[in-house]
Protein backbone atom coordinates (compact mmCIF):
# COMPACT_ATOMS: atom_id res chain seq x y z
CA UNK A 1 0.00 0.00 0.00
CA UNK A 2 1.28 3.39 -0.81
CA UNK A 3 1.29 6.78 1.63
CA UNK A 4 2.29 9.53 -0.83
CA UNK A 5 3.92 12.38 1.55
CA UNK A 6 3.90 15.21 -0.58
CA UNK A 7 3.73 18.75 0.23
CA UNK A 8 0.04 18.94 1.21
CA UNK A 9 1.26 16.81 4.23
CA UNK A 10 4.08 19.53 5.08
CA UNK A 11 2.03 22.38 5.01
CA UNK A 12 -0.72 20.76 7.37
CA UNK A 13 2.02 20.79 9.76
CA UNK A 14 2.25 17.24 10.03
CA UNK A 15 4.98 17.58 12.42
CA UNK A 16 8.00 20.41 13.36
CA UNK A 17 10.54 17.75 13.25
CA UNK A 18 9.69 16.16 9.56
CA UNK A 19 9.36 20.27 8.60
CA UNK A 20 12.87 20.88 9.75
CA UNK A 21 13.89 17.85 7.97
CA UNK A 22 12.51 18.58 4.94
CA UNK A 23 13.84 22.41 4.81
CA UNK A 24 17.53 21.14 6.55
CA UNK A 25 17.93 19.55 2.47
CA UNK A 26 16.68 22.95 0.53
CA UNK A 27 19.14 24.34 -1.91
CA UNK A 28 19.04 27.87 -3.61
CA UNK A 29 18.45 27.95 -7.11
CA UNK A 30 20.40 30.62 -9.92
CA UNK A 31 18.00 33.61 -8.50
CA UNK A 32 18.38 33.21 -4.96
CA UNK A 33 15.47 31.43 -4.20
CA UNK A 34 14.97 28.62 -1.66
CA UNK A 35 14.20 25.42 -2.83
CA UNK A 36 13.09 22.28 -0.83
CA UNK A 37 14.68 19.03 -2.17
CA UNK A 38 12.69 16.92 -3.58
CA UNK A 39 11.10 14.99 -0.75
CA UNK A 40 10.25 11.25 -1.11
CA UNK A 41 6.68 11.08 -2.90
CA UNK A 42 6.31 7.61 -2.66
CA UNK A 43 6.44 5.44 0.88
CA UNK A 44 5.67 1.76 0.26
CA UNK A 45 4.71 -0.42 3.56
CA UNK A 46 7.40 -2.29 5.07
CA UNK A 47 7.50 -5.69 4.13
CA UNK A 48 9.07 -8.44 6.63
CA UNK A 49 9.93 -10.57 4.27
CA UNK A 50 12.70 -13.49 5.67
CA UNK A 51 12.93 -17.52 5.58
CA UNK A 52 11.31 -17.74 8.87
CA UNK A 53 7.73 -16.46 7.85
CA UNK A 54 8.09 -18.80 4.89
CA UNK A 55 4.49 -20.78 5.26
CA UNK A 56 4.87 -23.38 2.51
CA UNK A 57 7.06 -24.10 -0.86
CA UNK A 58 4.55 -25.09 -3.79
CA UNK A 59 6.21 -26.35 -6.86
CA UNK A 60 4.14 -27.27 -10.06
CA UNK A 61 4.66 -27.44 -13.98
CA UNK A 62 2.88 -25.52 -16.82
CA UNK A 63 1.22 -27.15 -19.65
CA UNK A 64 3.15 -25.71 -21.95
CA UNK A 65 2.99 -26.90 -26.17
CA UNK A 66 5.29 -25.03 -28.95
CA UNK A 67 2.21 -24.65 -31.24
CA UNK A 68 -0.03 -23.30 -28.51
CA UNK A 69 -2.74 -24.86 -26.56
CA UNK A 70 -5.50 -28.03 -27.69
CA UNK A 71 -8.96 -26.44 -28.79
CA UNK A 72 -9.44 -29.12 -31.42
CA UNK A 73 -12.83 -31.42 -31.57
CA UNK A 74 -12.21 -35.00 -31.82
CA UNK A 75 -14.17 -37.85 -31.64
CA UNK A 76 -13.73 -40.47 -29.82
CA UNK A 77 -15.89 -44.04 -30.31
CA UNK A 78 -19.54 -42.30 -29.33
CA UNK A 79 -18.23 -39.12 -27.61
CA UNK A 80 -17.32 -35.74 -28.83
CA UNK A 81 -14.50 -34.78 -26.94
CA UNK A 82 -13.40 -30.80 -27.21
CA UNK A 83 -9.88 -29.83 -26.02
CA UNK A 84 -8.81 -27.02 -23.88
CA UNK A 85 -5.79 -28.21 -22.48
CA UNK A 86 -2.15 -26.73 -22.37
CA UNK A 87 -2.17 -22.81 -21.55
CA UNK A 88 1.25 -22.98 -20.39
CA UNK A 89 1.66 -19.88 -18.18
CA UNK A 90 -1.38 -18.14 -19.19
CA UNK A 91 -3.85 -20.73 -17.69
CA UNK A 92 -5.77 -18.36 -15.38
CA UNK A 93 -5.49 -15.52 -17.47
CA UNK A 94 -6.95 -16.92 -20.95
CA UNK A 95 -9.53 -19.37 -19.09
CA UNK A 96 -13.06 -17.25 -20.33
CA UNK A 97 -11.97 -16.34 -23.62
CA UNK A 98 -10.46 -20.54 -23.91
CA UNK A 99 -13.54 -22.09 -21.96
CA UNK A 100 -15.83 -19.80 -24.50
CA UNK A 101 -14.77 -21.09 -27.43
CA UNK A 102 -14.61 -24.49 -26.32
CA UNK A 103 -18.46 -23.88 -24.78
CA UNK A 104 -19.18 -23.20 -28.21
CA UNK A 105 -18.42 -26.45 -29.95
CA UNK A 106 -19.61 -28.23 -27.24
CA UNK A 107 -22.98 -26.77 -27.62
CA UNK A 108 -22.75 -26.74 -31.62
CA UNK A 109 -23.10 -30.88 -31.07
CA UNK A 110 -26.67 -30.10 -29.86
CA UNK A 111 -26.37 -31.98 -26.49
CA UNK A 112 -27.25 -30.43 -23.36
CA UNK A 113 -25.87 -32.70 -20.81
CA UNK A 114 -22.70 -32.00 -20.86
CA UNK A 115 -19.16 -33.66 -18.95
CA UNK A 116 -15.98 -31.23 -18.01
CA UNK A 117 -12.87 -33.66 -16.83
CA UNK A 118 -10.94 -31.53 -14.46
CA UNK A 119 -11.28 -29.20 -12.14
CA UNK A 120 -8.33 -26.28 -12.64
CA UNK A 121 -8.69 -23.00 -14.36
CA UNK A 122 -10.18 -24.37 -17.63
CA UNK A 123 -12.33 -26.89 -15.98
CA UNK A 124 -13.90 -24.34 -13.92
CA UNK A 125 -14.40 -22.17 -16.22
CA UNK A 126 -15.48 -24.28 -19.28
CA UNK A 127 -18.23 -25.92 -16.53
CA UNK A 128 -19.22 -22.76 -15.83
CA UNK A 129 -20.15 -20.89 -19.06
CA UNK A 130 -21.77 -24.49 -20.09
CA UNK A 131 -24.60 -23.68 -17.65
CA UNK A 132 -24.64 -19.87 -18.33
CA UNK A 133 -25.72 -21.09 -21.69
CA UNK A 134 -28.29 -23.58 -20.18
CA UNK A 135 -26.55 -26.61 -19.96
CA UNK A 136 -26.57 -29.70 -17.52
CA UNK A 137 -22.93 -29.86 -16.09
CA UNK A 138 -21.27 -32.66 -14.43
CA UNK A 139 -17.21 -31.97 -13.65
CA UNK A 140 -15.32 -35.14 -13.51
CA UNK A 141 -11.97 -34.52 -11.72
CA UNK A 142 -9.53 -36.48 -9.84
CA UNK A 143 -8.98 -33.76 -7.84
CA UNK A 144 -10.60 -30.55 -6.95
CA UNK A 145 -8.86 -26.74 -5.95
CA UNK A 146 -7.06 -26.65 -3.83
CA UNK A 147 -5.48 -29.99 -4.72
CA UNK A 148 -5.15 -29.21 -8.30
CA UNK A 149 -2.00 -27.61 -10.35
CA UNK A 150 -4.20 -23.69 -11.09
CA UNK A 151 -4.11 -23.81 -6.96
CA UNK A 152 -0.40 -23.28 -7.53
CA UNK A 153 -0.23 -20.66 -9.83
CA UNK A 154 1.04 -17.11 -8.94
CA UNK A 155 -1.86 -15.49 -9.63
CA UNK A 156 -1.49 -12.47 -12.08
CA UNK A 157 -2.82 -11.42 -15.44
CA UNK A 158 -0.45 -13.07 -17.68
CA UNK A 159 -1.97 -13.69 -20.82
CA UNK A 160 0.87 -14.33 -23.37
CA UNK A 161 3.10 -16.42 -20.93
CA UNK A 162 4.90 -19.14 -22.21
CA UNK A 163 1.60 -19.82 -24.33
CA UNK A 164 3.75 -20.81 -27.34
CA UNK A 165 6.74 -20.63 -29.26
CA UNK A 166 7.40 -17.60 -31.63
CA UNK A 167 7.17 -19.24 -34.87
CA UNK A 168 3.56 -20.66 -34.18
CA UNK A 169 1.96 -17.06 -33.58
CA UNK A 170 1.09 -16.94 -36.89
CA UNK A 171 -1.55 -14.92 -37.75
CA UNK A 172 -4.58 -17.22 -37.19
CA UNK A 173 -3.01 -17.75 -34.03
CA UNK A 174 -2.74 -13.91 -33.00
CA UNK A 175 -6.22 -13.77 -33.82
CA UNK A 176 -7.01 -16.47 -31.71
CA UNK A 177 -4.93 -15.46 -29.09
CA UNK A 178 -6.53 -11.92 -28.83
CA UNK A 179 -10.01 -12.75 -29.17
CA UNK A 180 -9.34 -14.81 -25.93
CA UNK A 181 -7.17 -12.66 -24.03
CA UNK A 182 -9.90 -9.56 -24.66
CA UNK A 183 -12.96 -11.73 -23.69
CA UNK A 184 -10.87 -13.27 -20.10
CA UNK A 185 -9.91 -9.56 -19.70
CA UNK A 186 -13.59 -8.39 -19.89
CA UNK A 187 -15.17 -11.24 -18.10
CA UNK A 188 -12.80 -10.27 -14.99
CA UNK A 189 -13.36 -6.69 -14.92
CA UNK A 190 -16.81 -8.20 -13.62
CA UNK A 191 -15.65 -9.92 -11.11
CA UNK A 192 -13.43 -7.10 -9.15
CA UNK A 193 -14.93 -5.27 -5.65
CA UNK A 194 -16.56 -8.55 -5.23
CA UNK A 195 -16.40 -10.33 -1.16
CA UNK A 196 -13.10 -11.35 -0.58
CA UNK A 197 -11.39 -9.86 -3.35
CA UNK A 198 -10.81 -12.94 -6.06
CA UNK A 199 -9.66 -10.45 -8.69
CA UNK A 200 -8.03 -7.03 -7.91
CA UNK A 201 -5.54 -4.50 -9.80
CA UNK A 202 -2.19 -4.00 -7.96
CA UNK A 203 0.79 -1.53 -8.14
CA UNK A 204 3.71 -3.46 -9.57
CA UNK A 205 7.52 -2.19 -8.77
CA UNK A 206 9.76 -3.36 -11.48
CA UNK A 207 13.32 -2.07 -9.60
CA UNK A 208 16.63 -2.04 -10.93
CA UNK A 209 19.77 -0.78 -9.23
CA UNK A 210 20.71 1.24 -12.83
CA UNK A 211 18.57 3.07 -14.45
CA UNK A 212 18.30 1.12 -17.09
CA UNK A 213 15.58 -1.30 -17.56
CA UNK A 214 16.76 -5.20 -16.80
CA UNK A 215 15.48 -7.31 -19.82
CA UNK A 216 14.21 -11.27 -19.28
CA UNK A 217 15.31 -12.27 -22.83
CA UNK A 218 17.57 -14.86 -23.99
CA UNK A 219 20.84 -13.32 -24.90
CA UNK A 220 20.22 -12.67 -29.16
CA UNK A 221 23.27 -15.61 -30.16
CA UNK A 222 20.76 -18.11 -27.60
CA UNK A 223 19.90 -20.76 -30.30
CA UNK A 224 16.51 -21.84 -28.64
CA UNK A 225 12.98 -21.00 -29.98
CA UNK A 226 11.52 -17.62 -28.71
CA UNK A 227 8.55 -17.95 -26.66
CA UNK A 228 6.15 -15.54 -28.25
CA UNK A 229 5.68 -12.03 -26.90
CA UNK A 230 1.88 -10.92 -27.82
CA UNK A 231 0.98 -8.57 -25.81
CA UNK A 232 2.30 -5.26 -26.69
CA UNK A 233 2.04 -6.11 -30.61
CA UNK A 234 -1.79 -7.29 -29.81
CA UNK A 235 -3.43 -6.01 -26.12
CA UNK A 236 -1.21 -2.48 -25.86
CA UNK A 237 -4.44 -1.01 -24.94
CA UNK A 238 -4.93 -2.68 -22.09
CA UNK A 239 -1.53 -2.09 -20.53
CA UNK A 240 -1.75 0.93 -18.44
CA UNK A 241 1.15 3.37 -18.59
CA UNK A 242 4.58 2.79 -16.34
CA UNK A 243 5.36 5.93 -14.01
CA UNK A 244 9.20 6.03 -13.19
CA UNK A 245 10.79 7.05 -9.53
CA UNK A 246 14.27 7.76 -9.21
CA UNK A 247 16.01 7.27 -5.77
CA UNK A 248 15.03 10.19 -3.45
CA UNK A 249 11.73 9.62 -4.94
CA UNK A 250 10.79 6.82 -2.22
CA UNK A 251 11.80 4.75 -0.06
CA UNK A 252 13.65 1.81 -0.96
CA UNK A 253 16.81 3.66 -1.23
CA UNK A 254 19.27 3.84 -4.03
CA UNK A 255 17.09 1.83 -6.73
CA UNK A 256 14.92 3.42 -9.93
CA UNK A 257 11.29 2.10 -9.97
CA UNK A 258 8.99 1.76 -12.64
CA UNK A 259 5.41 1.22 -11.94
CA UNK A 260 2.84 -0.22 -13.73
CA UNK A 261 -0.83 -1.74 -12.56
CA UNK A 262 -1.42 -5.62 -12.84
CA UNK A 263 -4.65 -8.00 -12.50
CA UNK A 264 -4.23 -10.24 -9.41
CA UNK A 265 -5.85 -13.40 -8.92
CA UNK A 266 -6.22 -14.24 -5.15
CA UNK A 267 -6.77 -17.91 -5.89
CA UNK A 268 -8.08 -19.31 -2.47
CA UNK A 269 -11.07 -16.77 -3.00
CA UNK A 270 -11.41 -16.81 -6.76
CA UNK A 271 -11.24 -21.00 -7.31
CA UNK A 272 -13.91 -21.26 -4.15
CA UNK A 273 -16.32 -18.93 -5.85
CA UNK A 274 -16.10 -20.61 -9.00
CA UNK A 275 -16.82 -23.79 -7.53
CA UNK A 276 -19.42 -22.26 -4.97
CA UNK A 277 -20.95 -20.68 -8.50
CA UNK A 278 -21.15 -23.70 -9.91
CA UNK A 279 -22.48 -25.96 -7.50
CA UNK A 280 -24.93 -23.22 -6.49
CA UNK A 281 -26.04 -23.54 -10.39
CA UNK A 282 -26.86 -27.24 -9.43
CA UNK A 283 -23.68 -28.27 -10.78
CA UNK A 284 -22.52 -32.26 -9.94
CA UNK A 285 -19.15 -33.36 -9.33
CA UNK A 286 -17.78 -36.88 -9.30
CA UNK A 287 -14.11 -37.66 -8.46
CA UNK A 288 -13.14 -40.04 -10.86
CA UNK A 289 -9.93 -40.94 -12.20
CA UNK A 290 -9.18 -41.47 -16.14
CA UNK A 291 -6.64 -43.39 -17.42
CA UNK A 292 -6.97 -43.67 -21.12
CA UNK A 293 -9.85 -41.92 -23.03
CA UNK A 294 -11.31 -45.02 -23.25
CA UNK A 295 -12.51 -44.72 -19.76
CA UNK A 296 -14.44 -42.25 -20.95
CA UNK A 297 -17.13 -45.01 -22.58
CA UNK A 298 -18.45 -45.17 -18.87
CA UNK A 299 -19.70 -41.49 -19.10
CA UNK A 300 -23.22 -40.84 -19.69
CA UNK A 301 -22.70 -37.84 -20.96
CA UNK A 302 -22.03 -37.93 -24.84
CA UNK A 303 -20.02 -34.40 -25.22
CA UNK A 304 -17.53 -34.17 -22.70
CA UNK A 305 -14.82 -31.12 -22.40
CA UNK A 306 -11.47 -32.27 -21.49
CA UNK A 307 -9.35 -29.63 -19.18
CA UNK A 308 -7.44 -32.08 -17.61
CA UNK A 309 -4.11 -29.30 -18.34
CA UNK A 310 -0.40 -31.26 -18.08
CA UNK A 311 -2.26 -34.84 -17.32
CA UNK A 312 -3.31 -34.73 -20.87
CA UNK A 313 -0.06 -35.55 -21.33
CA UNK A 314 -0.43 -39.46 -19.41
CA UNK A 315 -4.31 -39.35 -20.27
CA UNK A 316 -3.82 -38.78 -24.17
CA UNK A 317 0.03 -39.11 -24.70
CA UNK A 318 0.56 -36.02 -26.29
CA UNK A 319 4.40 -35.95 -26.09
CA UNK A 320 3.64 -32.04 -27.30
CA UNK A 321 2.95 -31.65 -23.56
CA UNK A 322 6.22 -30.03 -22.38
CA UNK A 323 6.75 -29.53 -18.54
CA UNK A 324 8.14 -25.90 -17.13
CA UNK A 325 8.40 -25.85 -13.32
CA UNK A 326 7.44 -23.13 -11.26
CA UNK A 327 8.38 -22.73 -7.54
CA UNK A 328 6.47 -20.76 -5.45
CA UNK A 329 7.21 -19.82 -1.48
CA UNK A 330 4.34 -18.27 0.34
CA UNK A 331 4.37 -16.06 3.18
CA UNK A 332 2.29 -15.40 6.01
CA UNK A 333 -0.29 -12.34 4.52
CA UNK A 334 0.65 -8.47 4.95
CA UNK A 335 -2.78 -7.15 4.48
CA UNK A 336 -0.80 -3.20 4.40
CA UNK A 337 1.25 -4.55 1.67
CA UNK A 338 -0.54 -4.42 -1.82
CA UNK A 339 1.73 -3.95 -4.10
CA UNK A 340 3.75 -6.06 -6.12
CA UNK A 341 8.01 -6.23 -6.91
CA UNK A 342 10.27 -7.51 -9.46
CA UNK A 343 13.86 -7.62 -8.73
CA UNK A 344 17.04 -9.37 -9.42
CA UNK A 345 14.78 -12.29 -11.33
CA UNK A 346 12.52 -12.43 -8.45
CA UNK A 347 9.02 -11.72 -8.13
CA UNK A 348 6.78 -10.81 -5.01
CA UNK A 349 2.77 -10.82 -5.34
CA UNK A 350 1.01 -9.37 -2.53
CA UNK A 351 -1.37 -11.88 -2.34
CA UNK A 352 -4.00 -11.98 0.63
CA UNK A 353 -4.04 -15.67 0.71
CA UNK A 354 -0.33 -15.68 1.67
CA UNK A 355 2.34 -13.97 -0.01
CA UNK A 356 4.04 -15.13 -3.10
CA UNK A 357 7.69 -14.94 -4.13
CA UNK A 358 9.18 -16.39 -7.07
CA UNK A 359 12.51 -17.08 -8.53
CA UNK A 360 12.26 -16.71 -12.17
CA UNK A 361 15.25 -17.04 -13.59
CA UNK A 362 17.31 -15.43 -16.60
CA UNK A 363 14.06 -16.20 -18.98
CA UNK A 364 11.17 -18.06 -19.97
CA UNK A 365 13.30 -21.16 -20.41
CA UNK A 366 13.70 -21.54 -16.69
CA UNK A 367 12.41 -24.63 -15.50
CA UNK A 368 11.62 -25.77 -19.17
CA UNK A 369 11.41 -29.73 -19.64
CA UNK A 370 11.36 -30.50 -15.62
CA UNK A 371 8.77 -32.25 -14.23
CA UNK A 372 10.30 -33.00 -10.66
CA UNK A 373 7.79 -31.25 -8.18
CA UNK A 374 10.27 -31.47 -5.13
CA UNK A 375 10.49 -28.13 -3.39
CA UNK A 376 14.10 -25.94 -2.98
CA UNK A 377 14.17 -25.06 0.15
CA UNK A 378 17.43 -22.72 -0.91
CA UNK A 379 15.81 -21.68 -4.03
CA UNK A 380 12.67 -19.95 -1.53
CA UNK A 381 15.45 -18.56 0.90
CA UNK A 382 17.15 -16.66 -2.15
CA UNK A 383 13.57 -15.64 -3.27
CA UNK A 384 12.77 -14.48 0.09
CA UNK A 385 16.18 -12.56 1.06
CA UNK A 386 16.39 -11.05 -2.53
CA UNK A 387 13.04 -9.20 -2.44
CA UNK A 388 13.80 -8.77 1.65
CA UNK A 389 17.10 -6.90 0.94
CA UNK A 390 15.50 -4.18 -0.79
CA UNK A 391 14.08 -3.58 2.83
CA UNK A 392 17.42 -3.40 4.74
CA UNK A 393 17.90 0.14 4.20
C1 LIG B 1 4.51 -21.63 -10.87
C2 LIG B 1 3.39 -21.31 -11.81
C3 LIG B 1 2.89 -20.03 -11.86
C4 LIG B 1 1.84 -19.72 -12.72
N1 LIG B 1 1.33 -18.46 -12.71
C5 LIG B 1 0.31 -18.13 -13.52
C6 LIG B 1 -0.24 -16.82 -13.49
O1 LIG B 1 0.18 -15.98 -12.71
N2 LIG B 1 -1.25 -16.54 -14.34
C7 LIG B 1 -1.76 -17.47 -15.23
O2 LIG B 1 -2.65 -17.15 -15.99
N3 LIG B 1 -1.26 -18.73 -15.25
C8 LIG B 1 -0.24 -19.07 -14.42
N4 LIG B 1 0.29 -20.33 -14.45
C9 LIG B 1 -0.24 -21.29 -15.42
C10 LIG B 1 -1.51 -21.90 -14.95
O3 LIG B 1 -1.38 -22.32 -13.63
C11 LIG B 1 -1.90 -23.06 -15.86
O4 LIG B 1 -1.89 -22.66 -17.21
C12 LIG B 1 -3.28 -23.53 -15.49
O5 LIG B 1 -3.30 -23.86 -14.12
C13 LIG B 1 -3.73 -24.71 -16.29
O6 LIG B 1 -5.02 -25.01 -15.84
P1 LIG B 1 -5.75 -26.33 -16.27
O7 LIG B 1 -7.16 -26.20 -15.81
O8 LIG B 1 -5.52 -26.57 -17.72
O9 LIG B 1 -4.97 -27.50 -15.53
P2 LIG B 1 -4.98 -28.02 -14.02
O10 LIG B 1 -5.08 -26.96 -13.04
O11 LIG B 1 -3.81 -28.96 -13.95
O12 LIG B 1 -6.31 -28.85 -13.93
C14 LIG B 1 -6.42 -30.13 -14.51
C15 LIG B 1 -7.60 -30.84 -13.90
O13 LIG B 1 -7.74 -32.11 -14.52
C16 LIG B 1 -7.73 -33.13 -13.54
N5 LIG B 1 -7.12 -34.29 -14.17
C17 LIG B 1 -5.92 -34.35 -14.76
N6 LIG B 1 -5.70 -35.59 -15.24
C18 LIG B 1 -6.80 -36.32 -14.91
C19 LIG B 1 -7.17 -37.68 -15.11
N7 LIG B 1 -6.37 -38.53 -15.74
N8 LIG B 1 -8.37 -38.11 -14.65
C20 LIG B 1 -9.19 -37.23 -14.00
N9 LIG B 1 -8.88 -35.95 -13.79
C21 LIG B 1 -7.70 -35.49 -14.23
C22 LIG B 1 -6.94 -32.56 -12.38
O14 LIG B 1 -7.28 -33.22 -11.18
C23 LIG B 1 -7.43 -31.11 -12.40
O15 LIG B 1 -8.68 -31.03 -11.76
C24 LIG B 1 1.31 -20.70 -13.58
C25 LIG B 1 1.81 -21.99 -13.52
C26 LIG B 1 2.84 -22.30 -12.65
C27 LIG B 1 3.36 -23.68 -12.58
Amino acid sequence: MENPIGRRRLLAGAGAALLVGALDGCSIDTLGRRRLAPAPTLELARLRASPDRITAITVCTRPFRAQGPRLDVERLGAKTVVHNYGHGGSGWSLSWGSSALATQKALATDERDIGVIGCGALGLTSALLLQRAGARVTIYSKDLPPNVRSSLATGLWTPDSRICFEDSATPAFKQLWEGMARQSFQTYQTLLGLPGNPVEFIDNYFVTDDPHTQRREPAPADPRPKFAELQRELIADLIPDTTDFGPGTHSLGAHYLRRNSLMMFNLSTYARMLLGDFRTNGGQIEIKEFHSPADFASLPQRTLINATGYGARALFGDQSLTPIRGQLARMIPQPEVGYGLYYKRVSFVPRRDGLVFQVVGNDDYYGFNDDTTTPSRAEAELAVNTIGGLFSI
